[in-house]
C-alpha cells in the first residue's frame, strides 16, 4: 500500500477511562451512567463485559442492574474525556505530523508525514507499535484500521479490526472487493437508512451490487451525494488528513469542481446546498460551530472568496446555507462557474452538542423522530422543505428562496 492511512479507534472509550479512574478491576462489569443514583437513569456507555450481559447504551438503569448486579456504575465526566482524547492525539503526533482528529475517540493517522519513513513500508508494525504507545501511555486499548484513504480506514476499522483479535486491520484494494463488497449495502458508509431503503428498493442489496453502476447512472439518481457514496464503496477518498487539534481547527470546508459550467442560479444554488450540508454536517459531527461563513467561486471570466460574519455561531445547515445565498446574490455576477467552495471558520466547541453526547435516550429518540418528519417532508416536497421549517423566523427572504429552490433537486 503506496500512502496508508489510519484510523484510530479507543476501544470502550468513555467505560475504559472510567475504569482507569476508579481503579475498577477488568473482572468487574462496568457502567457509565448519567444519574447513578436513580434507578430511572439511563446507561450511557458499557465496558465489553457489561455487553456480553445484554447491557446496552440507552437501556434504563434498573434493568441493568438486574441483568448485572454487581456492575460498577460511575457518573460521566465530559471534560476527562476531552483531555484524554487531547492526550491521545499528542502521543500520535509523535509519530507522525499529521494527525486529525475525528470524533472524541476517533483519529485519522497519515504516515507519509512521519519523521520516520520506514514506518509507510511497514503500516501493520506501525499500528502495533501505536497501538502499545497509547496503551503504555494512557492505560487504553486502540483499534487500527488500515486503508488507501480516509473512508476505506473507517470502514477497515468500524467493519473489520474492531472484530480482529489483534484490533488490527489492513483493507488493500483487493480486499475492498473480497470483503466489503459481499456486505449488505447498509453497511457503507455514511449511507443513511433513507438512503439504504432506496437501494434496496431498487434491488441493489449488497455494497458490490451498488458499486457495479456505472458512474455516470449514480450521478444522475443521487447526484453528489451518491457519487460520494459510490466513491465509498470503491474505497475512493481524495480528502486528505488534515492537522489541527480538537480545539484548534481553524475552518471547516467543501469545495468542488463542477462537471461543466454552471451559469444557472438553480444548478448553483443546489450544489451549494449540498456543499453547505457537507459542512454543516462535520461541524456537527466534530461538535464545533463557526460565525463566518465563506463563499469561492471561480470561473473563467470571474471569481471571489468572500465572506459574511454571522450574529451568533451556528452548525446549522439551514442557517448556513441563509449566508451562503447573501453572499451569492451579493457577489456573484452570473458568470459561468467552474469551481465552488464554501467553509465556515471562526470555529468554536459547540457545548449544546457535546452535551448530546449524554442525552437521556427519550429526548434522542425524539430528535429522531424530528429527522424522520424532516424526511419525510423533503421527500415529498423537495430537499429545502427543511429550510422553509427552520428559518420560518428568519423573515420571507429565506422563505422565497427556498420555495424557488423546492421541487428543483430531485
Ligand atoms: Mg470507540
Amino acid at each position: 500500500m503506496e500512502h496508508p492511512i489510519m484510523l484510530i479507534d479507543m476501544q470502550s472509550f468513555f467505560a475504559s477511562v472510567e475504569r482507569l479512574y476508579h481503579e475498577i478491576p477488568s473482572h468487574r462489569a462496568l457502567i457509565v451512567s448519567g444519574a447513578p443514583d436513580r434507578p430511572s437513569g439511563v446507561v450511557l456507555a458499557v465496558c465489553p463485559r457489561a455487553k456480553s450481559r445484554g447491557i446496552q447504551n440507552g437501556m434504563r438503569l434498573h434493568e441493568a442492574v438486574e441483568r448485572c448486579p454487581e456492575a460498577a456504575i460511575v457518573p460521566p465526566r465530559m471534560q476527562r474525556y476531552l483531555e484524554t482524547s487531547l492526550h491521545i492525539t499528542s502521543i500520535l503526533e509523535k509519530w507522525t505530523n499529521l494527525v486529525e482528529p475525528y470524533s472524541i475517540d476517533e483519529q485519522f493517522v497519515d504516515l507519509r508525514a512521519s519523521i520516520f519513513p520506514s514506518l509507510q513500508e511497514n503500516p501493520s508494525a506501525s499500528a502495533r507499535g501505536i497501538q502499545q504507545n497509547i496503551f503504555e501511555e494512557t492505560g487504553l486499548h486502540a483499534r487500527v484500521g488500515i486503508a488507501a484513504s480516509k473512508t476505506a480506514a473507517k470502514t477497515a476499522c468500524d467493519l473489520f479490526a474492531k472484530q480482529a483479535p489483534g484490533g488490527i486491520f489492513l483493507l488493500s484494494e483487493e480486499k475492498i472487493k473480497q470483503e466489503v463488497w459481499p456486505l449488505p449495502v447498509d453497511k457503507l458508509f455514511r449511507a443513511g437508512k433513507k438512503m439504504t431503503v432506496h437501494l434496496r428498493n431498487r434491488g441493489l442489496q449488497t455494497i458490490g451490487e451498488f458499486a457495479s453502476l456505472s458512474h455516470l447512472e449514480v450521478r444522475r439518481r443521487w447526484g453528489i451525494h451518491g457519487q460520494v457514496l459510490w466513491m465509498n464503496a470503491h474505497g475512493v477518498d481524495y480528502s486528505p488528513v488534515q492537522k489541527h487539534s480538537a480545539h484548534g481547527k481553524r475552518s471547516i470546508g467543501s469545495g468542488m469542481t463542477l462537471p461543466r459550467l454552471y451559469s444557472h442560479p438553480r444548478e448553483l444554488r443546489t450544489v451549494l446546498l449540498e456543499l453547505t450540508e457537507e459542512v454543516g454536517f462535520r461541524s456537527r459531527r466534530r461538535g464545533l460551530r463557526g460565525s463566518t461563513v465563506t463563499l469561492g467561486l471561480q470561473g473563467p471570466s470571474c471569481g471571489f472568496h468572500r465572506q459574511r460574519k454571522l450574529s451568533a455561531p451556528t452548525a446549522n445547515t439551514s442557517l448556513l446555507f441563509e449566508e451562503v445565498l447573501e453572499l451569492l446574490d451579493e457577489f456573484w455576477d452570473l458568470s459561468p462557474v467552474q469551481r465552488v467552495h464554501i467553509s465556515l471558520s471562526s470555529l468554536e466547541t459547540d457545548l449544546d452538542f457535546a452535551l448530546h453526547l449524554f442525552e437521556p435516550p427519550e429526548k434522542q429518540l425524539q430528535r429522531r423522530e424530528l429527522d424522520f418528519v424532516l424526511d419525510a417532508l423533503r421527500e415529498q416536497y423537495g430537499k429545502t422543505a427543511l429550510l422553509r421549517g427552520s428559518s420560518a423566523g428568519a423573515g420571507s427572504q429565506a422563505l422565497d428562496r427556498a420555495k424557488k429552490l423546492g421541487g428543483h433537486l430531485r
